[in-house]
């Protein structure tokens, strides 16, 4: 029987996996298809797909900026170049501002992190209870596994479901698009817009050759906050909205849209961080790390599974 459950494949699920690996034994479950979580990398064909979640990483901490730069050095990372274009007069701009990308996907760090672990996909788990000592976890299987030690990581509000406290995640829609071929080579664009918050160019990542240009949309959250609900049956036209203010805001000639993906993220972010970086009951051996302890970045996740390690092993 492995030692520690862990569920999640994201940044918080294969950092503490990483870790915890180095000493015990560790299996990992996602009800996802593959690792990453939301920093996962919808593949089209081959090489060719979109980050549809994470768009990039812009490290902050000294540690975090330290285990980048060495993923770079592992050729795991890269760093994203090319003209980055700031529209949004409401933020300020960092000309230093790095911006990392994972070779393939942004589901890179996931991938690199989880290649010892034993993990399952497609595997979500329903139901948690605790006795004699034992963590019992049902899952969509119908099967029953139980653990000494269970490590959660899910985005708060489905771990709620699980448990019963309240913290609010905002939402975000992506729109993947594939049009014409353009002259325009920009990276990406931040929009000061109520809608359309970002847009990210997949062919400027230099990880495919294709005789269309992809982006990736993302709106704000504000527009998503009060779309998400419907935006399954309101999927094309929520997309267009998108699309229509894409063409307008980047000034890039509107063509056919050959391939339209719409993807609604329903707990894409906290931005209020709480006052623990994680949480662990050394007495039932229940571990919480995410990044919505932290912040509304990837690197809050690392950071936080880094926090839950440190208390693990006291
Ligand atoms: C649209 C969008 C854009 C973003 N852009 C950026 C960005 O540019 N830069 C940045 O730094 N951050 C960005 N973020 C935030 C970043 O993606 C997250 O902070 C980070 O990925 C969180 O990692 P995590 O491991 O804590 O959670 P997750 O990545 O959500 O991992 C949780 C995992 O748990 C699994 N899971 C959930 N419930 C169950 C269950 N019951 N059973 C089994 N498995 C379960 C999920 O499938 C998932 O794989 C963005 C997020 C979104 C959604």
């Amino acid at each position: 029987m492995s030692e520690f459950c862990i569920i999640g494949s994201g940044i918080s699920g294969s950092t503490i996996a990483n870790l915890l690996n180095k000493k015990y034994s560790v299996i990992l479950f996602d009800k996802a298809r593959g690792p990453g979580g939301r920093a996962s990398f919808k593949r089209i064909k081959g090489k060719t797909g979109f980050d549809h979640g994470t768009q990039y990483i812009s490290p902050k901490t000294k540690e975090f900026k330290k285990f980048t730069k060495n993923l770079i050095k592992k050729k795991i990372l890269k760093v994203w170049n090319g003209k980055h274009v700031f529209l949004n007069s409401k933020k300020k701009e960092d000309k230093k501002h790095l911006k990392i990308i994972g070779k393939n996907g942004n589901n890179d760090i996931s991938k690199y992190l989880l290649k010892k672990i034993n993990c399952n996909y497609h595997s979500e788990l329903k139901k948690i209870y605790y006795k004699n000592k034992l963590w019992y976890l049902l899952f969509d299987d119908g099967k029953m596994r139980s653990f000494k030690n269970l490590i959660l990581t899910c985005p708060f509000p489905q771990l709620k479901k699980l448990s019963n406290k309240s913290i609010k995640m905002d939402a975000n829609i992506t729109t993947m698009i594939a049009i014409k071929k353009s002259k325009n080579s920009n990276s990406s664009y931040l929009f000061e817009d109520p809608i359309l918050g970002w847009a990210g160019n997949e062919n400027s990542k230099k990880r495919f050759k294709s005789k269309y240009d992809l982006w990736t949309l993302q709106s704000t959250f504000d527009w998503a906050n009060k779309k998400i609900n419907k935006n399954k049956n309101n999927k094309k036209e929520n997309s267009k909205i998108m699309i229509d203010k894409f063409f307008k805001l980047s000034k890039i000639k509107k063509t056919k849209i050959y391939y339209s993906l719409n993807h609604g993220w329903r707990y894409s972010s906290n931005s209020r961080p709480l006052k623990i970086k994680s949480y662990w009951d050394s007495r039932k051996r229940l571990g919480v790390c995410a990044d919505w302890f932290v912040g509304p970045r990837l690197e809050s996740g690392w950071i936080s599974a880094q926090d839950l390690f440190k208390k693990i092993l006291k």
